[in-house]
């Protein structure tokens, strides 16, 4: 994603230097907000800054990598790429040094004054509804660079992009604003590559120059980032500046599973996750045959704050032979956005630019073995581990119902993956589950789309499918208005709306065979077809049609759509997002009602109010207004005043 640089250089002291002067900069809203809570963090566990330090530099060390693929000359003969961190006593400093790729001045302004992950609002406006602080949303989210200033009330950011001729330097007290400067000539000589971060600790975070302490941090949170992170100090025995590496730095997916412990998967999904939560399901396997590669992938238990970003894209990391290449591959498709991790393959080129990598073919064959593997691996937890898979579900399910519309090849295995809220309940259904309940004489899978479950189960359609016992399957995710318009069906059974067409339900028996009877009296009186008639001419312009229901039991009406056409679900939806794309619905009557019955008895002039009550209250139970609200009071009103008069 690209960042706007919402940063504002609000004193420029122009001198010869021009650009390069000390310029003081406001950090974008947002980063404002974000400091504000780090500051004033209660949050207990403020270690985790050193895990986002780490990992930057990671990342950092990740990039020059790879651009040293093509330019190996940004490597020089600082080919060892490394994370180091040391501690200053008597300046009570902590600093987290990496020669990984750095940043220009323009990237220092850009990267530490702007936040670019989009759902960094989103996680703004959960952390200060929960007041502030909300220790478990920090610990989720992962603040990254801003979260130096729990523990910092100064940091310093000494930075030269690899190959840069000049050095530059970011300070700030997280509060406000910060100050951009040209490096001095020591600062110059103490970065020849990467960056240099200089916390300026507070008095309560005195413990984090104990190398002990900081051993054990980077022990518990990036045991597994695949460079070495050292710390640098005084040897007990001699006195002399020495070495000491805290971490095992092996890339964890290249150890075999037998090797790996629960904690170091964890451990290994927050630092390519960006999330805090423990992973509901993790994939380790290495492919081998036509092409090599291994594969490491985490479902979350809980939904990233971007799920619903319009840019959808996958964040599943794709290395070449342990070199971090990009996260931007789309490996697995948009609806398994939700799933974090890496492939590291053998076999695709090293030296591929990124913009290749969308053709090919290798990179293509591995998209189609994970996405399968992911899927499959799905499905054996809805069977082993319902619990499990509920939470998965309740997460992402409807993110996953993308995929009965994106990807049509899969749609019949996803078929077996996705799961309903139907009308027999408030269990999850299968369709499996459905096709082995149905009905006799039933030859369809019934659905109802709607805005949201309560109104969905409130609807007057219903009514008829309730009397017969058929299962309808209710649909309230906007996704479900699409994916139900291409589906071919399940088990050779056609997916059918109970807001469409005629409803060919009669052929299933009711639950309590009398009603059937009176219906059809009802049903079959002249009085009905006259009424049928009449109501036809006076809503000649608000309906195509109107014929009695075998939808009904308890409403007078309802609205449904022509056959052939959007069924009445999509048909609103399209309607509120285009403006347009409904079409005139069918006003269907219920013969047996004791409304119908006194409106098949009146006479012309008291015949109009009642029959636009009747068809006002069917776009009501739609959860939309009568046409004309104004109206509808009106002949409510002379209805109500009237049945006075004559009582
Ligand atoms: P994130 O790491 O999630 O993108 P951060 O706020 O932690 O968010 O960092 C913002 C950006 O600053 C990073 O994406 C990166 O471009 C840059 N950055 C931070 N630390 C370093 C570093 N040590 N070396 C190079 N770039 C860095």
């Amino acid at each position: 994603m690209t960042k706007q640089n919402k940063t504002k250089e609000t004193d420029n002291k122009t001198t010869k230097a021009g650009k390069d002067a000390e310029s003081q900069f406001g950090f974008q809203a947002e980063v404002a907000r974000l400091l504000h809570m780090m500051v004033h963090s209660v949050y207990s566990e403020k270690e985790i800054f050193l895990r986002e330090l780490i990992s930057n530099s990671a990342d950092a060390c990740d990039k020059l990598r790879y651009e040293a693929v093509t330019k190996p000359e940004l490597l020089a003969d600082d080919t060892d790429l490394r994370i180091t961190i040391s501690a200053d006593n008597d300046a009570k400093t902590l600093t987290i040094a990496d020669n990984g790729i750095g940043m220009s001045r323009a990237e220092l302004i850009d990267h530490l004054g702007t936040i670019a992950r989009s759902g960094t609002k989103a996680f703004l406006d959960a952390a200060e509804k929960k007041g502030g602080d909300a220790p478990a949303v920090i610990g989720q989210f992962g603040v990254g660079f801003y979260s130096a200033f729990m523990v910092a009330d100064r940091v310093e950011v000494l930075s030269r992009k690899a190959g840069a001729k000049s050095a530059h330097v970011w300070l700030s007290d997280g509060i406000n604003g910060f100050n951009l400067a040209k490096a001095t000539k020591a600062q110059d000589e103490a970065v020849p590559r990467g960056t240099i971060v200089t916390l300026h600790l507070k008095d309560d975070a005195l413990d984090y120059l104990n190398e002990s302490e900081l051993a054990r941090i980077v022990r518990a949170y990036s045991d597994h980032i695949p460079f070495s992170i050292d710390f640098v100090g005084k040897s007990e025995e001699d006195g002399k500046t020495e070495r000491r590496q805290l971490n095992s730095a092996s890339a964890l997916w290249t150890r075999p599973k037998s090797d790996v412990t629960q904690d170091q998967y964890k451990e290994f999904y927050h630092h390519v996750g960006g999330l805090y939560d423990t992973p509901a399901l993790t994939i380790h396997y290495k492919a081998e045959g036509r092409h090599e590669y291994t594969v490491l992938l985490f479902v979350p238990t809980m939904p990233p704050f971007d799920l619903y970003d319009p840019s959808r894209s996958g964040r599943v990391r794709l290395y070449v032979r342990r070199v971090f290449i990009t996260d931007d591959a789309d490996i697995l498709p948009a609806y398994l956005r939700f799933i974090r991790g890496v492939v590291d393959s053998e076999d695709v080129p090293l030296n591929i630019s990124r913009e290749m990598l969308q053709n090919n073919p290798i990179v293509a064959a591995i998209r189609t073995g994970v996405t399968n593997r992911v899927l499959s691996e799905l499905k054996d937890l809805e069977k082993n581990d319902k619990v499990a898979f509920d939470g998965v579900w309740e997460n992402f399910g409807p993110v996953l119902k993308e995929g009965l519309y994106e990807d049509m090849e899969r749609r019949d295995t996803l078929f077996e993956i996705v799961r309903f809220r139907t009308s027999k309940g408030d269990d999850w259904r299968t369709l499996k589950d459905y096709v082995a309940d149905l009905r006799p004489n039933q030859t369809a899978i019934y659905f109802l789309t709607g805005d949201s479950s309560e109104q969905i189960a409130a609807s007057p359609q219903l009514e008829g499918f309730a009397a017969r016992g058929i299962e309808v399957l209710l649909l309230s995710d906007p996704v479900d208005n699409f994916w139900v318009t291409t589906a071919l069906g399940f088990d050779g059974k056609p997916f059918q709306s109970i807001t469409q067409g005629d409803a060919e339900i009669s052929a299933i028996p009711l639950l309590d065979d009398k009603e059937d009877e009176e219906d059809n009296k009802d049903k079959a009186a002249p009085e009905t077809a006259k009424l049928v008639e009449a109501l036809k001419t006076l809503f000649a312009e608000e309906v195509t049609d109107v014929r009695t229901s075998s939808r009904l039991v308890e409403s007078p009406a309802c609205l449904v759509a022509p056959a052939g056409g959007p069924d009445r679900g999509l048909g609103k939806f399209l309607e509120k997002q285009a403006g347009k794309g409904n079409v005139k619905p069918v006003l269907e009557i219920n013969p047996a009602h004791d409304l119908v019955k006194a409106l098949a008895k009146r006479k012309a002039g008291a015949f109009d109010d009642l029959a636009w009550l009747l068809l006002d209250q069917a776009r009501i139970l739609e959860g939309a207004l009568p046409e004309n609200p104004a109206k509808f009071a009106e002949r409510l009103n002379r209805l109500v005043l009237d049945g006075k008069k004559q009582n």
